[in-house]
């Protein structure tokens, strides 16, 4: 394994403070003295995303998104800096760089950028120094020199970017849990630790809630066939190994439960029953770089029909504002927002040939009580947006419903 080289993130609860940045230096040296390079992607310390963006709203509830950007990319200029401070004290060639510094070039887009080109020659020079190279996550410039956000959780981007254009053997994700489970360990606290998830599994599982990846990161490592290993920064245990779908895999019929607290419902009430409604409201929402998650119509009894989609709540007050313009354009009578959903969802590649699982999850649901707002499927999961106040008990009765808590999986 001489030589050969491995990338590293670091999450926020891993670099939370200067014991943890330690932490993740001595981790790093043990690593060095094995012989391995290191690329190390750093995210803020702690909940310092969060607190920079709550200084931005104590001044206003809609700030500009270049400023937005150009705010909250200074929390991993924090955390980077830092470690390689903590890395020369101990001894350890490093260095640190922002996102623009090391190439990491996005499109046009604020707060949810896309890399269009990592270029990563400044970090082939300080490898060919022996030195660790510190990136800050989540950040990069797009052609016009402007800083840029690649979303929430956009560091592991970085990592599985890097990675990639580096050819390194692995790209490795420090948390604050040991992998990815069954269910989110702190809401179901008999969820179980999974060896192995597929891409295709764990692209399911991230987009619909499982805060552990971000799902865009999937994407590049299942596009360029990056094996990724989910594990805590706490301890040395093996954790989540994210690959190609194997066979044991094939074997268990679901892989995880999930939930997603941070959408909000649109209805549009007694719209028109005719063509080119939807088609008009959705043109619009995209206009205004909107994605809706699910959407449903009603079948119409006379003549109108209510038509309900999902939005992020951050993207909430803008869509409000798309609706608001045209809902006396489509002709419908009103339109109304509810914030107090979730949506909960089951997710596995057994699915696709197994059938009953959407019965069952109806059927759990209903034996506590719980009334179903909207269903989504796909070949491997099945959705359903309830009351929020549900979602926690809703994810442990589905969980144990399907004996996760049960099932040993390779
Ligand atoms: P980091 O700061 O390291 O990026 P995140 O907070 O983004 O960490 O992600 C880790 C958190 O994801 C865990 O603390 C856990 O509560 C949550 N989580 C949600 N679903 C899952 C899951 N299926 N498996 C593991 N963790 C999960
Ligand atoms: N600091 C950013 C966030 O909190 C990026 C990351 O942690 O991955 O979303
Ligand atoms: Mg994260």
């Amino acid at each position: 394994m001489k030589n050969s080289l491995i990338v590293q993130k670091y999450g926020g609860s891993s670099v939370a403070n200067i014991d943890r940045i330690k932490n993740v230096a001595r981790r790093i040296a043990r690593y060095r003295n094995k012989g391995y390079r290191l690329v190390v992607v750093l995210s803020a310390l702690g909940d310092t995303t969060d607190e920079l963006l709550k200084l931005a709203r104590r001044i206003t509830s809609a700030p500009s998104e270049r400023e937005i950007d150009m705010l909250i990319s200074t929390g991993e200029q924090v955390s980077v800096s830092l470690l390689a401070m903590t890395l020369q004290r101990m001894a350890i060639g490093a260095i640190s760089f922002t996102g623009g510094q090391v190439g990491i070039i996005t499109d046009y887009s604020h707060t949810k950028a896309r890399i269009i080109d990592v270029s990563a020659d400044r970090i082939k020079k300080e490898l060919r120094k022996d030195r660790v190279v510190v990136v800050a996550g989540f950040q990069g410039i797009n052609p016009d020199h402007e800083i840029t956000t690649l979303g929430r959780g956009g560091s592991d981007i970085t990592a599985v970017a890097l990675a990639k254009t580096l050819g390194a053997g692995i790209c490795e994700i420090y948390t604050d849990v040991e992998g990815v489970y069954t269910a989110d360990p702190r809401v179901v606290t008999d969820a179980r630790k999974l060896s192995y998830v597929s891409y295709e599994e764990m692209l399911e599982l991230a987009s619909l809630g499982a805060q552990v990846m971000q799902a865009r990161s999937i994407e590049i490592a299942k596009k360029f066939s990056i094996p990724l290993h989910i594990r805590s920064s706490f301890n040395n245990k093996t954790g989540t190994i994210i690959s190609k779908e194997v066979k044991a895999m094939e074997e268990a019929l679901i892989s995880g439960v999930t939930v997603n607290k941070k959408e909000a419902k649109v209805t549009i009430c007694d719209a028109p029953d005719k063509p080119g409604i939807a088609a008009v409201i959705f043109k619009e929402i995209a206009a205004k770089d909107i994605n809706v998650d699910m959407i449903i119509q009603n079948v119409s009894r006379t003549g109108y029909t209510d038509l309900s989609f999902t939005v992020s709540v951050r993207e909430l007050n803008r869509a409000r504002q798309v609706m608001s313009d045209i809902v006396g354009k489509i002709g419908a009578k009103g339109v109304t927002y509810n914030r107090d959903i979730a949506k909960v969802s089951i997710v596995g590649v057994g699915m696709k040939t197994h059938s009953g699982v959407a019965a069952k999850v109806f059927e759990t649901l209903a034996s506590k009580g719980i009334n179903i707002d909207m269903i989504s499927t796909s070949e491997i999961k099945i959705s359903c947006v309830i009351n929020k106040k549900h979602a926690d008990h809703a994810v442990r009765a589905i969980h144990r419903a399907f004996g996760l808590d049960r099932v040993r999986r390779a």
